[in-house]
């Protein structure tokens, strides 16, 4: 009892499509900006889009460095602030 089996959920790489188990697909989260450039606002936009990867095309597209960056660069600013 108290087994979860079934189902694993799947995210499809964004890269070559296929069908990855959660646990083992690399996410990688982009922001983009619009700005608007109005007189009265300057109005920015953030939009979070959730990628994934599988790890293959993680690795052949460096989402791991970028990852990697990333984390790096909030360290770094969590410790100036
Ligand atoms: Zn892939």
């Amino acid at each position: 009892m108290g087994t979860r089996r079934g189902r694993e959920r799947l995210e499809r790489c964004v890269s070559c499509g296929r069908a990855v188990p959660r646990d083992k697909a690399v996410e990688y989260s982009t922001r983009t900006h619009f700005t608007t450039d109005l007189k009265e606002d300057n109005v920015t936009y953030t939009n979070f889009s959730d990628s994934y990867y599988c790890i293959s095309c993680a690795k052949h597209r460096g989402i791991f460095e970028k990852l990697k960056q990333q984390a790096q660069r909030r360290r770094e600013r969590d410790s100036y602030g």
